[in-house]
């Protein structure tokens, strides 16, 4: 028999910036369930895109959380040490034909669809991949691949599809702790990819395999990740991963209505701390007294 994992959770963030509002939100929000539920906070600082992460924005990561009064298990996992976990799945994946090496860069994609009328996108708004790529023969993916020529694995959606069942879905208890049922609609990637062009990962594969290595049972993260479950289920599917439970929570906004984001210029967490806000006075503000 298998012992059940204790309530795991995880705030991940990506060190490419200060955390701001949004963050402290998350990280606020996945300390409340943690202690719902009785279980474990973990940090994961997910950094596998070496040329925007940085080791400074990471120690103030670290600073900033403390401060806030969050308290998490060590030892934190950083991504950028497990490269060889993710390159696993990614290899087992190809082994069994569900991905397939793409040489296509976004231009091409975009030059390709460019001028079909109502081409279809994904949830983030990409244009589906027209599937260039799939057709072509093994001999020419050998010649470019030992030619030295960078491909992404695109994911054979229809091969995974009827591999992994066509009923997968996931237990969502969203921000107000009330369980539903939510069936994940994968389908709607189209053949995204899942391993990366430039980077040997893709932040898709990093998620599902560490949050199985590292026992989460429940994940607490932002409503813009909600669609990208879908696609999660399907590679745990595929893997035989266990599905752990999710709770996407409300984005905060500016006043504009646009969410609090680095490229938006938020307001770090370290200002408002500078400006004299009190880490009280933040969670207060933020709705957790
Ligand atoms: N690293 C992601 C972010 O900073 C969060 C990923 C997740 O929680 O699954 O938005």
């Amino acid at each position: 028999m298998t012992t059940p994992h204790p309530p795991t959770l995880r705030f991940a963030p990506s060190p490419n910036g200060y955390l701001h509002l949004g963050h402290a939100y998350s990280a606020l929000q996945n300390e409340r369930v943690a202690h719902k539920l009785g279980g474990q906070l973990l940090v994961r600082i997910e950094n596998i895109d070496l040329d925007r992460c940085r080791r400074d924005f990471e120690a103030a990561i670290f600073e900033d959380l403390a401060w806030l009064g969050i308290a998490w298990q060590e030892p934190v996992r950083r991504q950028s040490e497990h490269f060889s976990d993710y390159a696993c799945a990614l290899e087992d994946l190809t082994d069994r034909g569900l991905l397939y090496p793409c040489f296509c860069s976004r231009t091409d994609v975009a030059r390709k669809v460019d001028g079909a009328r109502d081409w279809p996108r994904d949830p983030d708004g990409a244009p589906l991949y027209p599937g260039t790529c799939k057709q072509m023969s093994a001999d020419e993916r050998a010649q470019r691949l030992a030619a030295g020529q960078h491909a992404a694995l695109r994911i054979n959606m229809d091969e995974a599809l009827s591999v992994a069942g066509m009923l997968l879905g996931w237990r969502e208890y969203g921000e107000e702790d009330e369980a539903r049922d939510v069936t994940a609609e994968p389908a709607l990637w189209g053949d995204a990819v899942i391993g990366r062009r430039d980077i040997p990962t893709s932040y898709h594969i990093a998620v599902v395999v560490d949050d199985h290595l590292q026992g989460i049972t429940d994940v607490v993260r932002g409503q813009d990740l909600f669609n990208a479950t879908s696609l999660h289920r399907l590679l745990q599917a595929l893997l035989g991963l266990e599905a752990p439970n999710y709770r996407h929570h409300k984005l905060l906004r500016d006043k504009g209505g646009e969410k609090l984001s680095k490229s938006t210029r938020a307001k770090a967490i370290r200002s408002l701390r500078n400006e004299g806000v009190s880490a009280l006075e933040l969670r207060r503000r933020l709705g957790f007294a």
